[in-house]
């Protein structure tokens, strides 16, 4: 007989079925692998889950910010307000154009950037305003709707972890231009791909040309473009897991309302009651000794991971550049968060393991 220790819980995992197996089998029998007619399907299902009238699909999360921002003509001598607080593609979207980044600090009790801090960082040359909705929870579009309006800016949500996060009851990504991610790890997955959502059909037009060699007619090249291309077979699989979002949005929410009941020992997240969060990370703040409570729950099995250790005004890639700054609720975030298992295929004796756990900190 052998002694079974548990395994580790591991902090996410990308939930492939039969449905989306049979769906890439039957792209990859039907001899059209690029850019085709599963994407169109795929970007008119994406559209219709955020109420918006386009979605222009891309090749990956980062992708969709580059082209949102170039689309929009942003470039050289022109300020993007973003998240200190992030991943590192939300402000390098930024760079990629040419234009520079520009940070405000973050909302301690939600993590997303704040809209005070942000007009202060408006100057002539703000083009454009880019809050995140980390870990799944939208950050304050009221404010930042306002914000953009009274100063005509344009607004890209950075909704990459956020895939049908409502704000006032309305989907995010159709309040600015939406950018998604299908990354691995995010609430959905394709492998690797993004999407783009609006309501602008000038906008949806310039996309789709950025997206494919700015060509409208094979070999006429209007402008200069890129191959930022999402395959038929990376949608095949999109199709199969939006049909699963829903349910498993449910799950990651009535994960978190039990972490949020019994989980005693770390700060829990704090939802704005205007937002509807979709737990895409459970982010708690572990005040004092995060490394030994990382190391505490290793040796128990859970899986856990920082994001994010290093705020992005304090990477190399900005610090090398000037663009760097005192950012303190950013930095302390930084210090103090900790992700925990939070995915839907979760089973109760893993939530169970993982509430115990995280419970004997202290
Ligand atoms: C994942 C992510 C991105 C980038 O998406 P990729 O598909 O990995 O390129 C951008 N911003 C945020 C907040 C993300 O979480």
């Amino acid at each position: 007989m052998t002694i079974r220790t548990a395994s580790t819980i591991s902090l996410s995992r990308p939930l492939i079925g039969e449905r989306e197996k049979a769906a890439v089998i039957r792209v990859l029998e039907s001899g059209h692998l690029a850019q085709g007619e599963v994407v169109a399907e795929f970007e008119r299902r994406f559209a219709a889950l955020h109420g918006t009238r386009y979605c222009v699909a891309t090749s990956s999360g980062t992708t969709a910010l580059h082209l949102a921002l170039l689309a929009q003509g942003i470039g050289p001598g022109d300020e993007v307000i973003t998240s200190p607080f992030s991943f590192i593609a939300s402000a390098n979207a930024i760079l990629f154009c040419g234009a520079t980044p520009v940070f405000a600090d973050i909302v301690p009790a939600t993590f997303n950037l704040d809209p005070d801090q942000t007009r202060r960082a408006i100057t002539p040359r703000t083009r454009a305003i880019m809050p995140v909705h980390l870990f799944g929870q939208p950050a304050d579009l009221d404010s930042f709707e306002s914000i953009a309006r009274e100063y005509g800016l344009s607004m890209v949500e950075d909704a990459c972890q956020a895939h049908c996060a409502r704000w006032n009851g309305r989907p995010v990504g159709s309040f600015g231009v939406g950018c998604f991610s299908f990354y691995p790890t995010k609430n959905i997955t394709t492998a690797e791909g993004g999407a783009i959502t609006t309501n602008d059909d000038d906008l949806a037009d310039r996309l789709r040309l950025l997206r494919n060699h700015g060509m409208r007619r094979r070999y006429y090249h209007e402008i200069l473009g890129y191959n930022f291309r999402l395959t038929d077979v990376q949608a095949a699989i999109g199709l199969a897991q939006i049909d699963s979002l829903p349910e498993w949005t449910n799950v990651r929410r009535a994960n978190a309302a039990e972490y949020d009941c019994r989980l005693t020992s770390v700060v829990t997240p704090w939802v704005d009651r205007r937002a509807e969060h979709v737990y895409h990370q459970y982010t708690v703040r572990i005040r004092r000794d995060r490394g030994a409570a990382i190391e505490m729950l290793t040796q128990r099995g859970i899986g856990t991971s920082i994001y994010y250790p290093i705020p992005i005004h304090e990477q190399a890639v900005y610090t090398d550049r000037g663009l760097t700054g005192s950012f303190p609720e950013a930095e302390r975030a930084a210090r103090e968060v900790l992700s925990i298992p939070i995915r839907p295929d979760l089973t109760t004796q893993e939530r169970e393991r993982v509430i115990d756990a995280v419970n004997e900190l202290v």
